[in-house]
């Protein structure tokens, strides 16, 4: 009988050890032993699926990405040591010197700094349309060399919703490779495979571990994409390390609890923020007032566990907020157990020239939070405080 991804995530398991261990027990070991030299051999040559060293694969490894590929409902997939060598793996193993990667200037700022400063240096050419872009604007964007789509949804920190619908079949039709970061949604909320996505990257260092303690990253997807990807950071190194796949696996097992949950607190909240005289905007995929609301409710199981608002007063009341807060965290990680408040403007894109954060929906009060899984009151009696001062 076909197993739900859900009860996947939680009964796949590395096959028991002769020690008939409940949980699957830790495999830190660089690499592996053959019986004989035709083993050796047969492993080497790809005639037999047998680990030979943990940069090629690892047990633990396996199972953090066996389960991933099935929540995904993915073919395949390979894991990597952060979520940033699994956008950077997907994008060099499948770009060459001349192709064209056309993606959306709403996106994570790292993938940022490599599309714009690292891909050109190897030859590839790109074009960023906007979040609000139609999709004859996206189809405009296409030019003959165009290999890859790459984009966010919702996007980081603004959380503008992309049509997943419109551009798979935009990407079946040009017969171009569609790649969706698929971070903030995780595969509980939403499953870009569904909707035409031929690759889906993460970074499980952030809603997939949840609890604030490892980096990691997977590419999911098709088969030959993904085997090209497997190639590429088998050579290269980016492979995740057994402990971090341990504890990513053990984390999945509890992901779809975690997300209702920190969606539950997350809608709670930007409700009863909707209409504060303080604040310009509140937006979060499930309200009703979210401009793509009819998209996010086509695509998303859950409306994920951001939520972003705009402070009137602007920079100063940004900075203000941060430091009135009592108990909310300021760090640069999101998705995890504890609330975390975030101030773009004055941090992660205080680099970014004022037009060119107005141009990504960055405005100077804009503030992103990370709703964790403390009583949903305690979150907002702190957000309710904190605004009261500044
Ligand atoms: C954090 C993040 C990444 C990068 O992941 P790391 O694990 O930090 O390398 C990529 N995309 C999004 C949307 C992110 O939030």
């Amino acid at each position: 009988m076909a197993q739900h991804p859900i009860t996947k995530a939680i009964r796949i398991q590395t096959d028991r050890t002769n020690e008939m261990e409940n949980s699957t027990p830790l495999f830190l070991t660089s690499s592996f032993c053959f019986d004989n030299a035709e083993e050796m051999r047969a492993a080497f040559a790809d005639e037999s699926n047998d680990n030979i060293y943990s940069r090629f694969s690892n047990p633990n490894v396996q199972e953090f990405t066996d389960k991933m590929v099935s929540l995904e409902g993915a073919e395949a997939g390979f894991s990597t040591s952060s979520g940033m060598s699994a956008v950077f793996g997907s994008f060099m193993a499948l770009l060459k010197k001349g192709d064209h990667l056309l993606s959306c200037n709403s996106i994570f700022g790292s993938t940022h700094t490599v599309i714009k400063k690292y891909l050109p240096g190897f030859g590839i050419d790109y074009t960023y349309v906007s979040a609000s872009a139609n999709i004859e604007e996206w189809e405009a964007a296409i030019t003959p060399n165009t290999k890859m789509i790459y984009l966010e949804t919702p996007t980081n920190p603004g959380l503008d919703i992309l049509d997943l619908d419109a551009l798979g079949k935009l990407a079946r039709k040009r017969k171009i490779i569609l790649n969706v970061d698929n971070c903030f949604a995780t595969p509980v909320g939403q499953r870009p495979i569904d909707f035409g996505a031929d690759l889906v990257v993460h970074s499980a260092t952030k809603w997939l571990d949840g609890q604030g303690r490892v980096m990691g990253g997977v590419v999911v997807g098709r088969k030959d994409l993904i085997h090209d990807i497997y190639l590429f950071c088998r050579s290269t190194g980016p492979s995740l390390s057994p402990f971090n796949a341990w504890v990513l696996s053990k984390s999945l097992e509890t992901l779809d609890v975690r997300m209702e949950r920190h969606a539950k607190n997350a809608l709670l909240i930007a409700r009863q923020l909707e209409g504060h005289p303080k604040l310009s905007m509140v937006r979060y995929p499930f309200l009703e007032s979210h401009p793509q609301f009819e998209i996010a409710k086509r695509q998303m199981t859950s409306g994920g566990g951001i939520v972003c608002f705009e402070l009137k007063e602007g920079l100063e009341a940004g900075r203000n907020f941060l430091d009135a807060l009592q108990m909310l965290t300021l760090t640069a990680n999101l998705g995890d157990t504890r609330s975390i408040a975030s101030h773009p403007a004055s941090t992660t894109h205080a680099k970014l020239t004022v037009e060119e954060r107005q141009m990504v929906n960055i405005t100077p009060g804009l503030i992103r939070i990370s709703v964790g899984l403390e009583h949903y009151e305690d979150i907002l009696a702190d957000i309710m405080q904190a605004l009261e001062k500044c």
